[in-house]
């Protein structure tokens, strides 16, 4: 499936608040040249460079990407990308006036909006869609991830939660920019009381709710769900954030319990892969 770079028609705006800083701040995504990524670009730093969204930027994945280029960075960037990346959108300037992109929704949803309200411009390049040779596979105890060779994006998770009311769940995706929507964009993150509690001393998840996460107790749910298993959801949404570091490619993806850092190390296999391709 072979087709050309995308960028947007023309610049769309939102404004919200961070989830980790609570902070305002406006997004513009912008429309971009063919051949120039992703970048984003701090407009309340005039005179920084852009920061492009590529692993030599990412400084830290613990709780949230967080990606740096000299005195700008940004952080909590995987809901965006996951959005751009999905939605085929090669090339876009993610203008930001403050380090964090609003918390919207909680998951993609807004973003994929902003996306369609903005319109999809098909560029006169071509997407360089990584086909793998063979697997790639990133183990840790229990939990790993795989990517096998295959005609187009597709992913199979399970994620096994001991709380009553998440156990085992598992879906298998083709991801489209039409499945993507209708089935990832709107599921959120998920938290526990105790871990909200626990960031919110750390001076995090100012910006967070019970509308924009699925907040669970030790015994039920705050939130109003949008799907029974909107948690299996929410990780594909952030595989796809984490992969999208690589750019277009074609590949099963098997994950099970797999986390940011596992994501993280799965696109770096990758990534290698595709520089030595491209030499
Ligand atoms: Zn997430």
């Amino acid at each position: 499936m072979k087709r050309n770079q995308n960028t947007l028609i023309q610049p769309v705006s939102y404004q919200g608040n961070g989830l980790h800083s609570g902070l305002p701040v406006s997004m513009t995504l912008c429309p971009a040249h063919a051949g120039s990524g992703i970048c984003f670009r701090r407009t309340d730093l005039p005179g920084t460079a852009p920061i492009p969204a590529a692993a030599e930027y990412v400084t830290n994945t613990l709780r949230a990407t967080t990606l740096e280029n000299g005195p700008a960075k940004v952080f909590t960037v995987e809901h965006i990308l996951s959005a751009l990346y999905a939605m085929q959108i090669d090339n876009c300037l993610i203008e930001m006036n403050a380090a964090e992109p609003p918390v919207a929704d909680g998951g993609a949803l807004t973003f994929t909006q902003m996306i369609r309200r903005a319109g999809i411009l098909a560029q006169d390049k071509p997407a360089r869609t990584l086909l793998l040779p063979h697997e790639f596979s990133v183990y840790e105890g229990p939990k790993f991830i795989v990517a096998l060779p295959y005609p187009c994006l597709r992913i199979t998770y399970t994620s096994i939660n001991s709380h009553p009311m998440l156990g085992t769940q598992v879906l298998d995706i083709t991801i489209t920019p039409e499945s993507y929507e209708k089935e990832i964009a709107g599921a959120r993150t998920i938290g526990f009381t105790w871990e909200l509690e626990a960031l919110k001393k750390l001076g995090l998840g100012k910006g967070g709710t019970v509308e924009n996460a699925v907040v669970y107790s030790k015994t039920g749910c705050l939130s109003k769900l949008h799907w029974p298993d909107e948690l299996v959801r929410h990780k594909i949404l952030d595989i796809l954030g984490d992969i999208s570091l690589v750019g277009p490619v074609n590949a099963h993806i098997i994950a099970v319990l797999s986390s940011h850092k596992l994501n993280a190390e799965l696109a770096s296999k990758l990534l290698d892969f595709r520089r030595k391709e491209e030499l």
